[in-house]
């Protein structure tokens, strides 16, 4: 029986073990999906923990992506956007890896977005903005950066290649000549709102949100009525825990059945 599971403070609403169980009764691993939730200071001790038990992977989330860094050999992607949400202890040491930026750039693919050279404007720069920042530049897209707070969007774009960073309000002159807006703030979640207004949605664009509670934010909902292509923040949710499960099994993960248990559920 492998055990695999997510590190995180709360963990109690997670759409995980759910998702990644359906995943291995489909491909008929025995296996097992927990939640652990250590107190913030025994971060260190759980991954020690979690090693000398054998749990084979871990999921990390809130408040752990940062500090589980030091705790880990990240690969070059983590390492860079500085966050670990998946740690692999097949090897020796534990191994970090980002799952985020990964899992966002394949939704993305998988919704026929074409990344090479767009121009993709980027709303925040918090945990998942770094993600997604990170990975669309990967990608081969040209980045602007916006953030509520301009100067933590102008220290993101110093770190991620070819990147710009601005303010809020330049949303709308950034989204003129835009392929494709990605929704990485929290705005959308607790209030029927969005970080960018709907005049400045276009046919043009895809639009991603980060947001999954709700699945149809008012962002989406907008970008829908002006007749961009949208990806709500389940298929970045889905995809990270499918780059999660590959790496972990080294299986191809069943992504109709996952995507279903994650959705049955929101
Ligand atoms: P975070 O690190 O706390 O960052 C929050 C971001 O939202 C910051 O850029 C913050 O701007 C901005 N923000 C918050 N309230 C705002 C407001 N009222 N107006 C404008 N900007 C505001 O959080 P996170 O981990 O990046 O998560 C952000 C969202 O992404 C959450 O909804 C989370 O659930 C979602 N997420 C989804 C996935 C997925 O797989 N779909 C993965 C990760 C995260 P300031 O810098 O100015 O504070």
């Amino acid at each position: 029986m492998d055990v695999y599971g997510l590190l995180g403070n709360p963990v109690g609403h997670s759409l995980s073990p759910p998702m990644h169980e359906a995943a291995y009764d489909a491909l008929g691993l025995e296996a097992r999906y927990v939640t652990f939730e250590p107190d913030p200071g025994d971060l260190e001790r759980a991954i020690d923990g979690a090693a000398a038990l054998g749990v084979a992977g871990l999921n990390v989330t809130i408040p752990f992506k940062r500090d589980a860094l030091a705790h880990v050999e990240p690969d070059d992607l983590a390492r860079r956007i500085g966050a670990v949400n998946t740690i692999d202890f097949s090897g020796g040491a534990p191994t970090g890896h980002n799952t985020d930026a990964t899992g966002a750039i394949r939704a993305l693919r998988e919704h026929d977005v074409a990344l090479e050279e767009a121009a993709a404007v980027v709303v925040g720069a918090g945990g998942a903005g770094r993600a997604i920042a990170f990975g669309l530049a990967d990608a081969g897209a040209e980045v602007a950066v916006a953030n509520r707070t301009t100067a933590r969007a102008r220290d993101l774009a110093e770190e991620v290649p070819g990147a710009t960073g601005h303010a809020l309000e330049s949303v709308p002159d950034l989204l003129v000549d835009a392929d494709l807006l990605v929704n990485a703030t929290s705005v959308g979640m607790e209030a029927d709102a969005s970080p960018v207004s709907a005049d400045a949605l276009h046919a043009d664009l895809a639009v991603m949100d980060a947001v999954y509670r709700p699945l149809e934010t008012r962002l989406l909902r907008d970008a829908e009525a002006a007749g961009a292509t949208t990806v709500d923040g389940a298929w970045m949710l889905l995809f990270q825990g499918v780059a999660a499960l590959e790496r972990w099994t080294g299986r191809t993960a069943p992504t109709a059945t996952m995507n279903e248990a994650l959705r049955s559920r929101l």
